[in-house]
């Protein structure tokens, strides 16, 4: 079995290919295509979840991330004992079924065009809502540290401990510990309110600009190392990401992000409040 190539970063939510792999995940299967379109949960950053949808007509009931060692051993989802990518090992998306389906067999994948849809905006969403929080917290940082791609000190690389996606939204959690305090940034005083009314203001802007999001896709395999991209009117911003996205900022329609201030975190609540229209592509 070679890593899996995948068409989620292309957009596409269905396609045809054969199975290549079938493992046992508890009583269910666990099957391997040579290609597909289906979005694994990533076990080494599980901010996206799994698409849904079919395999040969089966309800695929989840689809998580395969490691394939050298020694022929496969590995799923929290059991991978490598990170993402590690050099060496073969990375497969496994879709999960309640039936078998037999090796060689040539299979339509069909993902949830509904459900990605959803994901994909929160997923972009997200990530505005970053960069618009490093924005709003910028005047607090007291020593120099590495910025975002619009010029302000990255406070989401800095603090972030996760982020889950959901549909047309995103829960992003911050840590601000003594660490943090070492690198320069202060918490003291912060007021949520203003500072998520600076970047819900900021957010507004970005959406009315349609900036154009783009993945930059550098191989066809699942581990590649994918950029998003997008080009807003204060310059390009680029985020590692191994996700899915709306194709431009003004698809959200509109961007809200709430912030609650905890003893030792920040946690964001983004909302996109508008739906995006499918985009199916072959
Ligand atoms: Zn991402």
């Amino acid at each position: 079995m070679n890593s899996t190539v995948v068409t989620f970063p292309h957009g596409h939510v269905s396609g045809r290919s054969t199975i290549v792999g079938a493992v046992p995940v508890g009583e269910r299967h666990g099957l391997v295509t040579t290609e597909t379109p289906f979005h694994p949960l990533d076990h080494t950053w599980p901010d996206q979840p799994a698409d849904r949808g079919t395999l040969g007509g089966l309800v695929v009931v989840d689809c998580v991330t395969g490691a394939l060692s050298a020694g022929g051993e496969v590995f799923l989802g929290p059991d991978i004992p490598v990170r993402r990518g590690t050099a060496g090992w073969e990375w497969l998306v496994v879709h999960v079924t309640e039936e078998p389906v037999a090796l060689g067999a040539e299979v339509d994948l069909v993902a949830d065009a509904a459900h990605r849809a959803g994901l994909s905006a929160g997923h972009t969403a997200c990530h505005l809502a970053a960069l618009a929080l490093n924005a709003a917290l910028a005047g607090r940082w007291r020593k120099d540290v590495a910025a975002d791609g619009l010029g302000h000190p990255d406070f989401d690389q800095s603090a972030i401990t996760s982020s889950r996606i959901t549909p047309y939204g995103s829960v992003d959690v911050y840590r601000l510990g003594k660490s943090l305090r070492k690198k320069g940034f202060t918490a003291e005083g912060l007021d949520t309110d203003q500072v998520a009314a600076e970047a819900n203001e900021r957010l507004k802007g970005w959406v009315a600009s349609g900036a154009p999001v783009r993945l930059d896709v550098p191989g066809p395999e699942l581990t590649a190392r994918r950029t998003w991209h997008c080009a807003l009117p204060e310059g390009e911003a680029s985020i590692p990401c191994g996700g899915t996205h709306v194709r431009s900022a003004a698809d959200l329609g509109e961007v809200t992000v709430e912030l609650a201030l905890g003893e030792q975190e920040l946690t964001m609540h983004t909302t996109v409040h508008t739906t995006v229209h499918t985009t199916v592509r072959a």
